[in-house]
């Protein structure tokens, strides 16, 4: 016997005709490429979102085309989000950040009809149209501009589409499974791959991201996601923000600690999100220009681990509580959050925060365990460290578009980290599987040593590689960048360490740097560490 009740498809138009009706009059303030600010609304988003859905089905696209996007975070590319999904077409986020080449190989593998950029991306653009072969319309996201025309050929302008577009356009109702939007994996081995979303599990893990224990948007919150619209949907906030009512704050371009600091004041923010090396930024900002950073309630930090010292600076300098989350492109990208459970309340305060280090617990709808290299069940003991691997509803379960994939293994996707489990689930990565260092038959934890490191007065920044070593195999080296007019030694750094783990994971050697490698989301490549200080320990 079936149940009795409605059933409505789980699609993204919803998400916007829930904001307009119910939070139609709440603002939203975008940063653009100029650096002025601009105040919109639910509302306006909403209409626009229509305009833009119709005039894209008057250019003739067909359901399931896809749309690109070289965009910061903005309010065209807000209204793109939910135009482009609603009117049925797939929304491919692409990273700007990304090599030329790379951009090429993934506007075209994903077929882009139409492409749509920012200012600022437009001498790419120009550079790069005559490769993008499937492109047939280039939009650029402002006000008709003749000079542009004489760098890309018929390039279109957003405000004129807009305003050509029906704000009457009723979306169209289709199977909730059907593809909305698509992300390329930053790809640190062979070609980039795509994730392709569909209505069903974004409007899934937008329920889930709005639960307390995850990240729980609020229609009281002033919410700016830090983490870029083109990487993984900026973590499912503009459609999670659309179904709580969110006010949001889109930073644009410029993500220094100065234009970041002065955001959060101006605008109230209560909530942002994005990864640590953003929030180190901003945290060197503050302090010099004396903010308190009143408003801001929370971080959700992710992405990359959070050293523990961020978490403290958070909370003891500016009573701000970070939440430190989990996840990857494959999930949409929520895996875990650290929220402590009611049981934690009566612990010592130092212990309480302990737990709030690691990298939380997931909630309903993800499950997590760890194998052996066999592939056998791994206990959850807190201790025990093995290949994490994930299932649930917004997990992937298949690359777009890819020959020969034998992804899952009896239905679970492994995201190649190494984490341990406790028995309530919260986890602690321990590395990405190819990062941890193996030094005679034992592993070290780069993570780990990078929290410590990055805890030191004296530095700015750190990351932790293994180095190929004549007896050891391998052994930690520690790269580090020095915090703006300091001078520490090799020796008070490595000092450091004692007392904070065992002798024989401290960093064998120092290496000072002026910047870290950073991939296009913002993660330091360590790839490219290990091959710059391949020698350092031989010889
Ligand atoms: P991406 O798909 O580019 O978002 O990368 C996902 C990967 O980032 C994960 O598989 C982890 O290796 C890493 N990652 C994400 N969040 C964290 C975190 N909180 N701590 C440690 N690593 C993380």
């Amino acid at each position: 016997m079936l149940g009795q009740m409605m059933t409505q498809p789980l699609l993204i138009s919803s998400l916007i005709d829930h904001a307009e009706r119910y939070h139609g009059g709440t603002d939203i303030y975008s940063v653009e490429g100029g650096g002025n600010v601009t105040q919109t609304s639910w509302a306006r988003v909403a209409e626009n979102a229509r305009r833009l859905g119709s005039a894209l089905t008057a250019l003739g696209l067909q359901p399931q085309d896809r749309v690109g996007t070289l965009a910061w975070n903005n309010r065209r590319h807000l209204e793109i989000y939910f135009g482009v999904s609603g009117a049925g077409f797939v929304c491919h986020t692409v990273n700007p950040r990304l090599f030329p080449e790379q951009l090429t190989y993934i506007i075209n593998h994903a077929q882009d009809k139409v492409l749509f950029f920012d200012a600022t991306f437009l001498p790419l653009v120009a550079a790069l149209h005559e490769q993008l072969s499937e492109v047939q319309h280039f939009v650029l996201m402002g006000p008709r501009d003749e000079a542009v025309l004489s760098q890309v050929p018929d390039v279109k302008f957003y405000d004129e589409l807009i305003s050509s577009g029906d704000p009457g356009f009723e979306w169209p109702t289709f199977d909730e499974n059907t593809a909305s939007s698509l992300c390329y994996t930053s790809g640190t081995t062979g070609n980039p791959k795509g994730v392709l979303y569909s209505h069903r599990s974004t409007l899934l893990h937008s329920f889930a991201s709005n639960t307390r224990d995850v990240i729980g948007y609020s229609a009281m919150d002033t919410v700016m996601p830090v983490v870029p619209m083109f990487h993984v949907n900026a973590w499912g906030s503009p459609y999670a923000c659309a179904m709580s009512g969110s006010r949001m704050v889109l930073p644009g371009p410029d993500l220094h600690g100065e234009a970041l600091v002065n955001l959060i004041d101006t605008y109230g923010v209560t909530l942002a999100m994005g990864v640590p090396t953003i929030w180190q930024g901003l945290l060197a900002f503050a302090a010099k220009s004396g903010s308190k950073l009143t408003t801001l309630e929370r971080t959700v930090i992710g992405g990359a681990a959070c050293p523990p010292s961020m978490i403290e600076t958070f909370r003891e300098r500016y009573g701000v509580d970070t939440v430190h989350a989990w996840g990857m492109s494959e999930m949409s990208p929520l895996g875990t959050t650290n929220y402590p459970m009611a049981k934690h309340v009566d612990l010592p305060i130092e212990e309480q925060h302990k737990l709030r280090e690691n990298q939380g617990r997931p909630p309903y709808g993800v499950e997590l365990k760890i194998v052996d290299d066999d592939g056998n069940d791994l206990p959850h003991d807190g201790a025990t460290q093995g290949d994490l691997m994930v299932r649930g509803h917004w997990v992937l379960n298949s690359y777009f578009q890819m020959q020969d994939q034998q992804l899952l293994s009896d239905g679970w996707f492994a995201t190649g980290d190494v984490a341990t489990l406790d028995s309530d689930g919260y986890m602690t990565i321990r590395d990405r599987s190819k990062d941890i260092i193996k030094s005679g038959g034992e592993w070290i934890s780069s993570v780990e040593l990078e929290n410590i490191a990055v805890a030191h007065p004296k530095l700015a920044t750190a990351a932790v590689v293994g180095v190929p070593h004549p007896k050891w195999d391998e052994r930690p080296l520690l790269v580090a960048v020095k915090a703006e007019g300091e001078e520490p030694s090799e020796g008070e750094l490595l000092e450091f360490f004692d007392g904070k783990i065992a002798k024989w994971q401290i960093p064998d050697k120092v290496v000072f740097v002026d910047a870290l490698p950073l991939n296009a989301t913002g993660k330091v490549l360590k790839r490219n560490l290990r091959a710059d200080f391949e020698d350092a320990l031989n010889g």
